[in-house]
């Protein structure tokens, strides 16, 4: 008989908690996990799932506009908010039963409440204490809100599935993933759209050449975009709120929201009753086995601040679980994880940028693609489709793979097999395209547009 309560006891059902949680348990340890919220974590409440769902929401306008230049007239076309936020919260609801069975099923106990850590083997949940061999923080991060004068008028993505009324007009502030995404879906839903961010261009880290194709084509569809300018307050003002901003601009939005990054979520979980140290913004610090300081207790997903994607927490999850239960020794390797900017339209990305490339290796071979998609060609948009390769010159080997158009995360999804297996340019010379699609571009791309450092 053990000494203790458990054997693991996770704190989060998000993505990465509820993985190792059903992994564990499926493995034959006594798992426990405790969720204070919403089952299946932000991605499923208030991150990918609701704002994927969005995505396809604001994609109807320009939908029915390109249905136009195919002979479709349109009939009575209106939107309305509460139809979308009544189906989506019972999708929601439903996925959040899916996740309820599949712990129930896995043979994990789960805990309904807020849980701390008491001590390196010691939780708190709910007025009861239990103990566990092991202890996994998984709790995931919230949206970060600098403060400034009238910082509390503003909202955040969290909100923003849930606002009573679409917005008229709506000023976004940041340049990362959510502020991109959010600026599509409210300008596709009808309101009239800024963004505002502090830097030249929005996206960094992204390749440059998607990351201005994607600004000039968020221009074109009317989105307002603000550049090298910041808010320095917040006021209300009578037919909303005002920002004034830092070039002395003024601009007037019925919503001000905030996606300045996300903080961790370590405050106040009890991580000073042991030896887990913090990094400065509060993540967890962990070893390549997500092992804290303190022995017992391991931390992965968005708490640990490498990579804030749902996939990346699962992957993390089962490692954890192999290794705690299956006496594995694996570790997460971080490169070539795809991932995708649901903006629109779309950008999907894998493996090194032009710019990380040239930095790396000392000859690198661009090959590049832009085109009208064919839905678009008989209508009257500047939309744009942008493909790159990103070759290494001396072993062929392809180092990047972008894309900027409809389905790029579904396209860039498949060619990430590839350049997760070193493929080589060559490689894809050899491979027959599907025609007519966008994707065929990325194996019929012949000539390099740039060769030299
Ligand atoms: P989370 O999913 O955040 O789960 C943490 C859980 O812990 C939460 O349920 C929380 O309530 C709970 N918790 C916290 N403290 C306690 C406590 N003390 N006791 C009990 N429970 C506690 N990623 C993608 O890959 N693709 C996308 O398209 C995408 N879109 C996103 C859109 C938005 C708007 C946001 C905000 C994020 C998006 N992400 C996306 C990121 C993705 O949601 C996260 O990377 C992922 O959810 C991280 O999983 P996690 O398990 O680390 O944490
Ligand atoms: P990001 O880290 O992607 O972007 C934050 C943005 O806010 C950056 O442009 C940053 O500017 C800016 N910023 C930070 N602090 C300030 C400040 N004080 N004033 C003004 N601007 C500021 O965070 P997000 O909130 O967009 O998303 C969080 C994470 O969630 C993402 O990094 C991603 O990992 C995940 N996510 C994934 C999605 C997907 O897979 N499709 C979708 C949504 C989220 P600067 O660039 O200058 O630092």
């Amino acid at each position: 008989m053990s000494q203790y309560d458990y054997d693991l006891f996770v704190i989060g059902a998000g993505s990465g908690g509820v993985r190792a949680a059903r992994m564990a348990a499926q493995y034959g340890a006594r798992v426990a996990i405790a969720e204070q919220q919403y089952l299946g974590g932000t991605c499923v409440n208030v991150g990918c799932v609701p704002k994927k769902l969005f995505v396809y929401a604001s994609s109807f306008s320009e939908e029915f506009a390109t249905a136009q230049s195919f002979g479709w007239h349109e009939a009575h076309r209106a939107f309305d908010w509460q139809t979308l936020l009544q189906n989506k919260n019972r999708e929601i609801e439903r996925l959040n039963a899916i996740y309820g069975k599949l712990l129930d099923a896995s043979g994990a106990t789960l805990y309904s409440d807020r849980a701390t850590v008491a001590g390196p083997h010691e939780i708190s949940v709910g007025g009861n204490h239990y103990t566990s061999r092991y202890i996994l923080v998984c709790t995931g991060g919230t949206p970060y809100v600098p403060t400034f004068p009238g910082s509390d008028k503003v909202i955040t993505s969290d909100d923003a599935f849930f606002l009573e009324t679409l917005p008229e007009t709506i000023a976004i502030v940041g340049g990362g993933y959510i502020a991109v995404e959010f600026a599509g879906i409210f300008h596709g839903l009808g309101v009239d759209t800024h963004l505002i961010y502090r830097g030249p261009l929005f996206l960094r880290g992204f390749d440059q050449d998607l990351r201005e194709s994607l600004a000039g084509q968020m221009q074109d569809k009317g989105i307002h975009l603000h550049f090298d300018c910041n808010v320095e307050s917040v006021t209300e003002s009578k037919s909303g709120l005002r920002a004034t901003l830092n070039n002395g601009a003024t601009l007037d939005a019925d919503t001000i929201m905030y996606a300045t990054g996300r903080v961790p979520n370590t405050q106040g979980l009890g991580l000073d009753t042991t030896a887990v140290v913090l990094k400065d913004n509060g993540a967890i610090e962990v070893d390549d086995h997500f092992q804290t300081q303190e022995s017992s207790i391991y931390a992965l997903g968005d708490v640990i601040d490498r990579m804030a994607l749902t996939p990346v927490a699962i992957a993390e999850g089962m490692i954890l679980a192999d290794n705690l239960f299956r006496d594995a020794d694996r570790t997460m390797n971080y490169d070539n994880i795809p991932t995708a900017v649901f903006s629109q339209p779309h950008l999907g990305t894998v493996g090194l940028t032009e710019e990380q490339a040239r930095e790396r290796y000392a000859s690198v071979e661009v090959f590049r693609s832009e085109f009208k998609p064919m839905k678009q060609s008989l209508g009257k948009t500047n939309e744009k489709v942008l493909m790159k390769l990103v070759v290494d010159a001396k072993s062929d080997r392809v180092l990047g793979c972008h894309m900027l158009g409809e389905g790029a995360g579904e396209i860039i999804q498949g060619l990430a097999v590839a350049v997760k297996a070193g493929a080589k340019k060559a490689d894809f010379d050899a491979t027959v395209g599907i025609h007519p699609t966008a994707a065929e571009e990325f194996v019929t791309m012949r000539e390099s547009v740039k060769t030299s450092n």
